[in-house]
């Protein structure tokens, strides 16, 4: 998963990317890019500057003056694809036709076919990005015919479409041309788009999430459809199409873990999508556990406290914080290895044991994917004196790989993988675990147009091509843990 940002219009578009991707910061964590175009000095080429580490930490004062210009693109990082070196540092730019560069969000499930395909056609690809066959693919497509406006970039989204399999957000810049921003047939990732007027002078953004638009003063904020293309010309018109439109599927886990609760996704606020969770999780207790006796609700810090709230509201029993984050340390499941990941969770939370000794503990969490940090938490509370642990998760089992750009692609590292629910809380060590379900889930977000496919297994695009990514991700993970 990571977060784009794309702006036109303004008189300093490197300090809009910057904020704008510092509010996608916890959508990737590991590298950060910006690339900008100066209209008033179109001789002067593109400017560009990416780098491992966080946005803040890769662009200082300096950097950022360098990066003059009145568009660009920005992108923050977290590999799915690619051993995470800095050759694989998104935007991406070619040069030919007309200086392309691209950052995008999600996976390319074909990309070992069309990389062999662009490798047979004397294509010389430096990195292990799909970003980079992404690049390739909607450049050959957009220099290949008549014109470089809307109708060869649509062409190019056109011709994307028809060859990558896969859940992708696109963002590209065209150097003297404009911006261009396009979904996947499902709109499998999230994307949006906004303008504002500022002195009479329009000006448009696109990221991944909408708290990077209105942060900033973006109005008329919407989702690009599945399937849309948007380009916004120098002259800042903005021209748009549903190239290629599938069965709508956005990811359901976007409500649950991944964005913020500030942001507003499909048309539904995250925070009330968060509480529904909570609500639906009580009614399920209530109704298939009404004997269970809680003392107090706590949340897994900071995901699930909406979802947790809302519940212990429900049930009527006090919500506590009996787990403190370390804030200097990030999300166990955004680092890509095992081995940081597991060191990680050990300094991470820390127990309030007054909330918890002698009490039958209720906690809440957004998800369990590997069962690591379950594992750890259910340990912290019983060391702290907790009479009875019951976990609950605010999302299904996850029992199927994510192919679009969330990192779990291998089944084998999923805990409720092959077991029952009553195997995953005997691993995870809990009095009790209760998950949401699917059911629930869908009715928690308002809408079954979503994927869902990591908990039931109905992929929105063809499987085809998935067991090279899995095996390609087995081979980067093996090469990232032995730099360790
Ligand atoms: S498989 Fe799961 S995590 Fe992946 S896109 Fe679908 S809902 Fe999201």
């Amino acid at each position: 998963m990571c977060g784009v940002f794309a702006v036109i219009g303004v008189e300093n578009a490197a300090a809009e990317l910057y904020v704008g991707m510092v509010h996608l910061q916890h959508r990737g964590q590991d590298a950060a890019g910006l690339i900008t175009f100066d209209f008033k000095d179109p001789n002067n080429g593109v400017k560009i500057s990416k780098d491992i580490g966080l946005v803040s930490d890769v662009f200082t004062e300096q950097k950022l003056m360098a990066l003059d210009g009145q568009m660009g693109i920005g992108h923050t990082r977290y590999p799915t694809v690619g051993v995470g070196d800095v050759k694989e540092v998104q935007p991406f730019f070619n040069r030919y036709p007309d200086g392309i560069a691209l950052a995008f969000n999600g996976n390319i499930v074909n990309y070992l076919v069309l990389k062999e395909k662009l490798r047979m056609s004397r294509v010389y690809l430096s990195s292990n990005s799909d970003g980079e066959v992404l690049l390739q693919l909607f450049g050959d497509s957009y220099g290949s015919g008549s014109g470089n406006g809307p109708e060869a970039v649509f062409r190019a989204v056109k011709d994307v479409h028809r060859e990558v399999i896969g859940g992708y957000a696109v963002v590209i810049m065209i150097a003297n041309k404009g911006i261009a921003a396009f979904r996947d047939p499902n709109g499998i990732r999230p994307l949006l788009m906004g303008e504002k007027s500022l002195n009479g002078k329009k000006s448009y953004a696109f990221a991944s999430e909408s708290i990077a638009l209105t942060i900033q003063g973006y109005e008329n904020i919407r989702d690009l459809k599945p399937g849309e293309a948007v380009f916004v010309d120098s002259q800042l018109k903005v021209h748009s199409e549903v190239i290629q439109a599938a069965e709508p599927s956005p990811c359901v886990f976007e409500y649950v873990y991944f964005s913020t609760v500030e942001s507003v996704f499909e048309g539904k606020q995250i925070y009330n999508v968060r509480k529904n969770l909570g609500h639906e999780l009580a009614a399920k207790l209530k109704e298939r556990w009404p004997e269970l006796e809680v003392d107090v609700v706590i949340p897994v810090p900071d995901t699930s406290r909406t979802a947790a709230s809302a519940l212990a509201k429900a049930l009527e029993v006090p919500y506590e914080e009996g787990l403190i984050k370390n804030r200097y340390i990030g999300r166990t499941f955004i680092m890509p290895v095992q081995k940081i990941r597991e060191n990680a969770m050990k300094l991470k939370l820390k127990p309030i044991e007054s909330v918890i000794k002698g009490k039958k503990v209720m906690v809440v969490d957004d998800s369990i994917v590997r069962g690591t940090t379950s594992r750890r938490i259910v340990e912290l509370l019983r060391e702290s004196g907790a009479k009875k642990v019951y976990f609950t998760s605010t999302f299904p089992p996850i029992r199927n790989p994510c192919y679009y750009g969330i990192d779990f692609q291998r089944k084998e590292e999923l805990i409720a993988h092959g077991r029952t629910i009553e195997e995953v809380e005997k691993e995870i060590g809990a009095d009790k675990l209760i998950y949401q379900d699917v059911e629930g889930l869908q009715r928690a977000v308002g809408t079954e147009k979503l994927c869902t496919a990591c908990v039931t297994g109905k992929y929105p695009t063809t499987t085809e091509h998935t067991k090279e990514l899995t095996e390609l991700r087995r081979k980067h993970l093996a090469q990232a843990t032995s730099k360790c």
